[in-house]
């Protein structure tokens, strides 16, 4: 790196997109082929894209911002997040600022430890099955490892086997659930492939051992045991805002954590605009995203409630926010070596495990939180969301370039963010005004 990685870049959001690009080659040591990547110009070809799917037919395109501000452990990370929602990416760099401020997120991640699931029928005495599963214990470790002997190599592999034996749901057939756990350390590998390898491997000596028969073996994304957490702790004061003082804002805040413990409807709302900046930011970093957000909703139901996945309080002068969440990252597998784009965020990312990943992903889920409860306990969340949603509506009614700005604060004043509104407002132009809204020849 060419100068020491700061995420606090003060007006960064006012460069143009070559001025951004050129702040970030000489902090990153970019090259023009990284910055290609940025600009679309390299972007995915049809070709490869053709290699990664079935079918493929082309490529399609999200816009992609940078997460600023984000400090964890104190580290500061920039954060790459592709998605098409705007004020997301502005969320987080707002909340991550407040945060950093008061001495950033502190964060931890499990082991990269993930299940693998063998489901056993026919097996006779579940007991006895059991019995014979465990105490094959070390040769089912062998043979579950002779599969990847790589893995355990770099420290990973199967660690052990768990067997659980689950109520027989209602149905005709009344057996009992007979499920035997491989317990797997993936090291930097989000590990779906080499799971799903080891718990087909281990299979047949299951069945052999116990006269059953296998039917699933796949991993479960129910990934509890590869937690993420990140907390913060914000002083009072530093939370005023909208002419109110910190006290009142972090009681909207703690109400809002109260309602979303409480009712399954407002945690689902409260989990979504977290999973807002950890999406983004797994799609960004080639993350299997539909796994994280498995993972994610079904942690929130552990207790037979679905429940918010981060809490806030206030604790002696301060308000403490703290996030916990399954968190299977990788940073080599998928599409995370393929895919050109991905390799230009790892670059901004600049991590070196998929462990430090998952922290900056729980504080990014944390911090996207923080900017949703803040608003949503004081004045509401629309006044600043319609202010960015303006700007999609004026391109939605055609406007272009520097009239893509200008639209948009008319539709604000007018407090009337619509595109028919924006449509009369580009009509009312001059016809050359017309020209320079819409980038047409009119
Ligand atoms: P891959 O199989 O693509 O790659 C992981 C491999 O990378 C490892 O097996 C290992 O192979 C190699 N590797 C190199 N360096 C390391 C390191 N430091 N730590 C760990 N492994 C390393 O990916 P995954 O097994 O991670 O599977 C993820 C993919 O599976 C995703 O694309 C996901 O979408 C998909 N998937 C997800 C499912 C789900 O979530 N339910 C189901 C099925 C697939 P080696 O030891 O040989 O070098």
């Amino acid at each position: 790196m060419s100068e020491t990685v700061t995420s606090r870049l003060a007006g960064f959001h006012k460069l143009s997109m070559v001025a951004r690009h050129e702040k970030l080659a000489q902090m990153l040591n970019l090259d023009d082929a990284d910055l290609a990547q940025l600009q679309g110009i390299g972007a995915l070809q049809p070709g490869l894209a053709n290699q990664m799917i079935e079918n493929a037919v082309g490529t399609f395109s999200l816009p992609l911002g940078l997460g600023l501000n984000l400090q964890v452990n104190g580290k500061d990370y920039l954060v790459p997040m592709a998605v098409e929602e705007p004020s997301v990416v502005a969320a987080v760099s707002f909340a991550s600022k407040i945060v950093r401020e008061a001495g950033g997120f502190t964060a931890e991640t499990d082991e990269p430890i993930m299940v693998g699931q063998v489901q056993l029928t026919g097996y006779g005495d579940p007991t006895e099955a059991t019995r014979k599963i465990y105490a094959a214990r070390e040769a089912l470790l062998a043979l579950a490892n002779s599969f990847h002997p790589s893995m355990v190599k770099r420290g990973g592999g199967c660690r052990d086997i768990e067997v659980r034996v689950l109520p027989a749901p209602e149905g005709p057939r009344g057996e009992p659930l007979l499920v035997v756990h491989l317990i797997i350390d993936t090291q930097d590998a989000m590990g779906a492939n080499l799971i799903n390898t080891m718990a087909e491997g281990v299979a047949p000596l299951i069945e052999q051992l116990t006269g059953g028969r296998v039917f699933l073996r796949i991993l479960s994304n129910l990934a509890d045991r590869r937690l993420a957490r990140a907390t913060c702790r914000i002083p009072l004061e530093a939370l005023a805002d909208f002419d109110m003082p910190g006290s009142v804002i972090a009681e909207g805040i703690y109400q809002a954590s109260r309602f979303a413990l409480a009712d399954p409807y407002r945690a689902a709302t409260h989990n979504k605009g977290i999973m807002n900046g950890i999406d983004s930011a797994a799609i960004a970093a080639g993350q299997d995203w539909r796994a994280i957000e498995a993972g994610a909703h079904a942690f929130a139901c552990r207790d037979g409630q679905y429940r918010p996945l981060s809490t806030w309080h206030v604790d002696e002068g301060f308000l403490v926010g703290r996030i916990e969440l399954p968190m299977a990252l990788g940073t080599v597998g998928g599409p995370i070596k393929v895919h050109p784009g991905v390799q230009v965020n790892m670059k901004i990312l600049n991590i070196t495990s998929a462990r430090e990943l998952s922290m900056i992903f729980a504080a990014v889920g944390l911090a996207q939180n923080f900017a949703a409860v803040r608003a949503l306990g004081s004045i509401g969340i629309q006044k600043g969301h319609m202010a960015l949603h303006a700007r999609c509506v004026a391109v939605t009614a055609g406007a272009r370039g520097d009239w893509v700005e200008k639209i948009a604060e008319l539709l604000v004043t007018a407090g009337h963010v619509k595109v028919e509104k924006a449509r009369e407002l580009i009509a009312s132009l001059s016809e050359e005004d017309f020209r320079a809204a819409t980038g047409t020849e009119g």
